[in-house]
C-alpha cells in the first residue's frame, strides 16, 4: 500500500493496533487516510478535535448469538453483528450481509465505507452495517425465515426510524427483508415502515430500490463518459457478479446502448459476445436460484463458460466489478489496461485491491470508487425513508429521475473536490475528501460526542 504522511500513518498504526486481525477494515481505513494529507494540512481544526481518530472508532458495536432450528430439527448457532459507526449526519444507515465470510472486520470495513458513501448522497443518513456468518445458499425458505426471525429478535432492540435503519446487502434481498420486517412488526406491535429499507413495493417499499445500485453505477459511468463527450453507445462492458447489483447494471447498460459481454458468479464466468440475455440470466439467478453454468448450458454453443480464468481478461471498454471485495487484483488490472479498458467503476464495495487501483492510475484508466459509484442503492433507501415518513409512494419515473440526479451530483462533487485539492480527474481522492469533510464538519459542529 502507498505510504501515508507521518501523522496519518501514526493514526493508521493505532487503528491496526486497536483492531487486530481485521484486514479488510484496515484496508478501507488506509484507502481513505491516503487521500487526506492535503485536507489535514489545510484544516488544522480536524486534528485538534481528533476527528480522524474518532471517525475510525465506531459509536457502538453489537455482537449477538443467533440460535435457530434447521429443517432436520437440529439447533444451529450463528453470530450476528451490527456496527453503528457514525451518526453525525443522521440515523445509522447501511445493509445487512449474510455470508459465511462475515466477521467483525468485514462489517467494520463496510460500515466505515458507508459513512462517506452516505455523506456523498447528500441525504441525512449516518453510516452503519450489519450481518451474519449465516449462509442462505442451499437453505429452504422456512430455514431462512426462522433464521431471520431469530436474528431480528435481538436486532430489534437496537434499530428504529430515528436510530438505525438496516437494509439488504449480499445474501439479503427482498425475501429476507420481508421476514425481518414481519418479525420486527410482530415484536414491536408497530408498523414502522421507516425502520428497514428494501421492502416490497406493496408493503412500504420504494420503486427502483431493487434496481438502484446497478442503475446508479451505470448513471455514474454515463457522467464520466459525458465529461469526455462520449456515451455508452456500442461500448463493450464486462460486469462481474450476477446478483442484484450486476443484474440491474447490465439492464441499464443495455438500455443506454452498450453491450455487456461477460458476467460471473463464484463458480466462474461466461462470455456472450452477442450480449448477455438478461431475461434468461434473471430467471436462472432470481427464480431458479441457479448457477452461471446453467446460463451457458441454456445458451448453447454461442457461450463460453470459464471456471478457472479471470473475467478481467475479457477485452472491454468499461469494467464494472459488482461481486465482492478484493475481486480485482493487480494482475487483473494489468489485463484490463492491456485489453483497452478506459473506465473501472465499482458496483460492489471495495472490489479493487489497493495495488490494482494504483496500476489503473498509472495506466491512465479512470477509476470510480464504490463509495461514489454504488451510492445509488443507499440513496434510494433514503428516498424510501422519505416516502415512508410522508406516507407516500412515488412513481417509477419520478424515483428514477431522483436517483439519476443524485448520481450526477455525486459525480460532479467528486470532480470539483478533486480539482480543489490539486488532483484533477481523480474520483477516488474527490470522493474521499468530499465525504470526509462533510462528516468532519458535522462532527465539529456537534461537539465532543
Ligand atoms: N448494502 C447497500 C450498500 O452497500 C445498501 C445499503 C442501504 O440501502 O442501506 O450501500
Amino acid at each position: 500500500m502507498p505510504l501515508l504522511d507521518e501523522k496519518l500513518h501514526t493514526i493508521y498504526e493505532e487503528v491496526q493496533r486497536r483492531n487486530p486481525g481485521e484486514a479488510e477494515f484496515h484496508q478501507s481505513v488506509h484507502e481513505v487516510l491516503d487521500s487526506l494529507g492535503p485536507v489535514v494540512a489545510k484544516h488544522p481544526q480536524y486534528a485538534e478535535a481528533a476527528i480522524i481518530q474518532r471517525l475510525c472508532e465506531p459509536e457502538r458495536q453489537i455482537i449477538f448469538r443467533v440460535p435457530w432450528v434447521d429443517d432436520a430439527g437440529t439447533v444451529q448457532i450463528n453470530r450476528g453483528f451490527r456496527v453503528e459507526f457514525n451518526s453525525a449526519l443522521g440515523p445509522f444507515k447501511g445493509g445487512l450481509r449474510f455470508h459465511p465470510s462475515v466477521y467483525l472486520g468485514i462489517v467494520k470495513f463496510l460500515g466505515f465505507e458507508q459513512i462517506f458513501k452516505n455523506a456523498l448522497t447528500g441525504m441525512p443518513i449516518g453510516g452503519g452495517k450489519g450481518g451474519s456468518d449465516f449462509d442462505p445458499k442451499g437453505r429452504s425458505d422456512a430455514e431462512v425465515m426462522r433464521f431471520c426471525q431469530s436474528f431480528m429478535m435481538e436486532l430489534s432492540r437496537h434499530i428504529g426510524e430515528y436510530t438505525d435503519v438496516p437494509a439488504g446487502d449480499i445474501g439479503v434481498g427482498g425475501r429476507e427483508i420481508g421476514y425481518l420486517f414481519g418479525q420486527y412488526k410482530r415484536i414491536t406491535n408497530r408498523y414502522e415502515s421507516g425502520t428497514l429499507t428494501g421492502k416490497g413495493v406493496a408493503w412500504g417499499g420504494s420503486r427502483v430500490r431493487t434496481e438502484a445500485t446497478g442503475y446508479g453505477t451505470v448513471f455514474f459511468v454515463e457522467s464520466m463518459l459525458a465529461t469526455r463527450g462520449d456515451d455508452f453507445d456500442g461500448k463493450r462492458v464486462v460486469v462481474s457478479g450476477s446478483g442484484n447489483v450486476a443484474l440491474y447494471a447490465i439492464e441499464k447498460v443495455h438500455q443506454l446502448g452498450g453491450v455487456v459481454i461477460a458476467c460471473s458468479d463464484s463458480s466462474g464466468h461466461v462470455v456472450d459476445e452477442k450480449g448477455i440475455d438478461l431475461e434468461l440470466l434473471k430467471d436462472i439467478k432470481e427464480v431458479q436460484r441457479g448457477r452461471i453454468a446453467d446460463y451457458a448450458t441454456a445458451r448453447g454453443d454461442d457461450v463460453r463458460l470459464s471456471a478457472t480464468g479471470s473475467i478481467w481478461s475479457v477485452p472491454c471498454d468499461v469494467a464494472l466489478p459488482c461481486a465482492t471485495q478484493n475481486e480485482l487484483n493487480r494482475a487483473d488490472a494489468a489485463e484490463l489496461a492491456r485489453g483497452g479498458c478506459r473506465i473501472v467503476a465499482e458496483g460492489a464495495n471495495m472490489p479493487t485491491t489497493p495495488d490494482a487501483v494504483k496500476l489503473l492510475a498509472e495506466a491512465g484508466v479512470q477509476f470510480a470508487p464504490g463509495k461514489a459509484a454504488n451510492a445509488g442503492g443507499v440513496a434510494t433507501s433514503a428516498l424510501e425513508m422519505q416516502q415512508n415518513a410522508s406516507r407516500d409512494s412515488w412513481s417509477f419515473e419520478h424515483t428514477e429521475s431522483r436517483l439519476a440526479a443524485i448520481m450526477g451530483t455525486i459525480h460532479d462533487r467528486c470532480l470539483a473536490t478533486a480539482e480543489e485539492y490539486a488532483a484533477p480527474g481523480n474520483y477516488l481522492v474527490g470522493a474521499n475528501i468530499a465525504g470526509f469533510t462533510q462528516v468532519a464538519d458535522a462532527m465539529l459542529a456537534l461537539g465532543l460526542i
